[in-house]
């Protein structure tokens, strides 16, 4: 049991100028919140957030860590609300305070190796302050410290969770003490028998290897100061039992075969001596050959510099030693440096580079700032910049792209999740598909069978994979609609010169001409009808004897209206390709044509026919290939069809009554005004212009409009505006 002076006494001596008064308040405040709480130990809870405190302050760090380890708890346990610790203490130690409870709230539960670097990856992606990380891993040490006290099932939860999880991260953070104790713990609790086993024959070597690593060692101390060659500190020591342990199960080896059972550690003065150490070990006993290395010229990743060899005493006795300075030595036990994957003795991805950029730009930083407690206050950590990591319903941890969307996911679930994809359920709340994703969600993809993609998911669709799979679908429903034109169109003209489309379809000279053409199958040469690439006229002079093609008197009645719509809200029904049934038409927006008046029709690609007025620019420019025009015509039924909306401006004098005259005299022949503006003209002409929109019936109701308009007294000039 700790007692809280202890702890003010410890941080004290490292950091004389700390806040200890806030340090007390935190004190205070975490133990009227837990009072009454009691640990499993039996132990008052107080117990817990006083002990995590004092590891921090073991780790040296700042007031806030110190304090955010005393009332790290009390949000998770306790009514007390992050909003009530930034009053009390500030907002930074609130912000870590809740930090250390988001990352509590999750966990984890697969024992699969990628899901647990995937899990780490989204824990330390949830951070932004380091101190958060360091103060979870110090609650997560003395909750291990105190694992007996839980009930087995837990136990064995916490332990391998610890193993996959916070050991690598301190492991990672270069804090190798805490990383050694938490896998000796995990170890003893997830593995009791291999533990006890390999504790009780390493229990049994320990007097022989003690006296074997004194033999050594003053064997050693003796030669290098003979050689002159000063050393700070030489000791010797046997291995950690979960090392050991790894070792054996790695290499399928006995105990007896462990080179580094027992190692030695000499800390030098500079990295000269380093390097005379070891020369004098290798004169002193047998080298291993290929157990040499030399991380000093070639530090790992994360900054680790150490010499390391294996020798073999004369009496055949294999140990490790490791060589370095001072400052290297320092670094290994406790600095912020790390090493990924090392252990793993895998090459780190991209990803992993860039952390290592990181870390290294870490260490510098480090090195300047002599103050600890600056360098922490001054590091913010986003160690995944680029990725956001979520949950899938059943605990799996995916990581994608940050500003993915739901519908990311759900490509990256399956192709037919996305496709069929409606909606998503994100931490239980329903959401549209481009809802983006937050580290830690819980997404849900909803679907419904029969479901596709549309074009709108491009806009918000981020991965390379939704995208391509998006538009694979859609470009395959654009040929469908293609080669469905394409046929019509082909029909169309067939049917012209009296001639049986299908057998032409069939034919050997089409499929010639296909093949020519760079066509698979008669269904490519359609797509490109449909296109608007080939002319169906063409295509048909391919296939068919000149003498075949006289022409015929136009339309030989197959007519009938256009029927389908293939996009929703886009057809128009008044319109028909002459010849054709079942094509998409719709009235171009630029010239908005009326019933009656010469229209063309026009090709688009995968899209219909478009109509424009006859004199409509846009069918006049270049830009319109004549290949893609087609005849079209106004659907001859009597129907009553609904009106279009045209717009009309008219040049005036400006006189009082004008627009009461004009609008009686368009009302007075059944015609609807729907909007109706008047200007007055800037130039002291007198005049006006007048914006009108009418409902219109067709053409010749156009005319009489206009007519209308033009025989009241003082109107100059009446015109049809492009867009209604
Ligand atoms: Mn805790």
């Amino acid at each position: 049991m700790i007692h809280f002076e202890t702890l003010l006494d410890l941080v004290r001596s490292y950091s004389p100028e700390a806040d200890l008064e806030l340090l007390r308040r935190a004190y205070v405040f975490s133990a009227l919140e837990h009072k009454g709480q009691v640990r499993h130990s039996g132990e008052p809870y107080l117990t817990h957030p006083l002990a995590v405190a004092f590891i921090l302050a073991g780790m040296r760090l700042d007031v806030v860590a110190v304090a955010a380890g005393l009332l790290h708890d009390v949000v998770e346990d306790t009514l007390t609300t992050p909003e009530r610790i930034a009053e009390l203490f500030g907002p930074e130690i609130a912000h870590v305070v809740e930090g250390v409870t988001k990352i509590g709230a999750i966990s984890f539960s697969s024992s699969e190796e990628r899901q647990a670097e995937n899990f780490r990856k989204m824990l330390l992606a949830m951070v932004d302050d380091i101190r958060v990380v360091l103060v979870k891993l110090a609650d997560r040490l003395h909750n291990m410290r105190t694992l007996h006290h839980l009930p087995d099932e837990r136990r064995t939860k916490i332990a391998q969770e610890t193993l996959d999880i916070y050991a690598p991260i301190a492991n990672r953070l270069g804090m190798s003490k805490i990383k050694n104790e938490l896998e000796e713990l995990a170890f003893r609790y997830l593995e009791p028998r291999a533990y006890e086993a390999l504790r009780s024959r390493v229990e049994a070597k320990r007097k022989h290897a003690d006296s074997v690593i004194e033999e050594l060692t003053r064997t050693l101390k003796a030669k290098l100061s003979e050689a002159q060659v000063p050393i700070i500190q030489l000791d010797g020591r046997i291995k950690r039992l979960y090392s050991i342990h790894q070792k054996i199960k790695r290499q399928t080896i006995d105990l007896e075969r462990v080179y580094d059972f027992v190692a030695l550690r000499v800390v030098t003065q500079s990295i000269k001596d380093c390097y005379a150490a070891l020369g004098i070990i290798h004169q002193t006993w047998s080298p291993v050959p290929g157990r040499i290395k030399d991380f000093i010229a070639m530090p790992r990743p994360n900054g680790y510099q150490s010499l390391h060899t294996s020798v073999v005493s004369e009496q055949g006795f294999p140990f490790e030693v490791q060589i370095r300075t001072e400052e290297m030595h320092r670094r290994a036990e406790e600095g912020i440096a790390a090493h990924w994957k090392y252990k793993e003795g895998r090459i780190g991805d991209h990803r992993d580079e860039r952390y290592f950029h990181w870390m290294r730009q870490l260490l510098e930083v480090q090195q300047e700032v002599r103050d600890p407690q600056e360098f922490l206050q001054n590091l913010k950590i986003d160690l995944y910049p680029e990725e956001v990591y979520i949950f899938t319903p059943k605990g799996e941890v995916k990581s994608l792209p940050r500003g993915a969307t739901a519908v990311d996911f759900a490509y990256g679930v399956h192709t037919d999740v996305g496709h069929r994809c409606v909606g998503a359920r994100i931490n239980g709340k329903m959401v549209s598909l481009r809802t983006p994703l937050q580290n830690g969600d819980i997404v849900e993809i909803i679907t419904q069978p029969g479901h596709t993609p549309s074009r709108d998911w491009l806009t918000f669709a981020t991965t390379s994979r939704a995208r391509s799979k998006i538009r694979h679908v859609l470009q395959a429903e654009e040929r469908v609609r293609s080669v469905d034109l394409g046929r019509r169109l082909f029909e169309k003209e067939a049917r012209r010169y009296g001639l049986n489309p299908k057998v032409i379809l069939d034919s050997e000279e089409l499929a010639a001409f296909a093949s020519e053409y760079g066509a698979q199958k008669v269904d490519d040469l359609l797509t490109h009808i449909g296109y608007g690439k080939l002319s169906a006229r063409t295509v048909l002079q391919k296939a068919v004897p000149a003498a075949l093609l006289k022409e015929k008197p136009p339309d030989s009645g197959v007519v009938s209206a256009v029927k389908r719509v293939l996009r929703s809200g886009a057809a128009e029904t008044r319109i028909k390709v002459s010849g054709t049934d079942d094509v998409l038409v719709f009235r171009a927006k630029c010239c908005n044509p009326i019933r009656g008046e010469r229209i063309v029709g026009y090709i688009t690609r995968g899209k219909g026919v478009s109509v424009h007025s006859a004199s409509c620019p846009n069918v006049l420019n270049l830009m319109f290939d004549p290949d893609r025009r087609i005849e079209v015509e106004w659907d001859a039924a009597g129907v009553d069809h609904a009106p279009y909306a045209v717009r009309l401006t008219m040049q005036v004098e400006d006189r009082k009554g004008m627009l009461a005259e004009i609008s009686a005299r368009v009302s007075g022949i059944n015609t609807n005004i729907t909007t109706m503006e008047a200007r007055t003209g800037t130039g002291g002409d007198h005049q006006a212009r007048i914006d009108m929109t009418v409902e219109i019936k067709d053409v010749k109701h156009l005319e009489r409009v206009v007519k209308s308009i033009k025989a009241v007294d003082g109107v100059l000039g009446v015109e049809r505006a492009a867009r209604a």
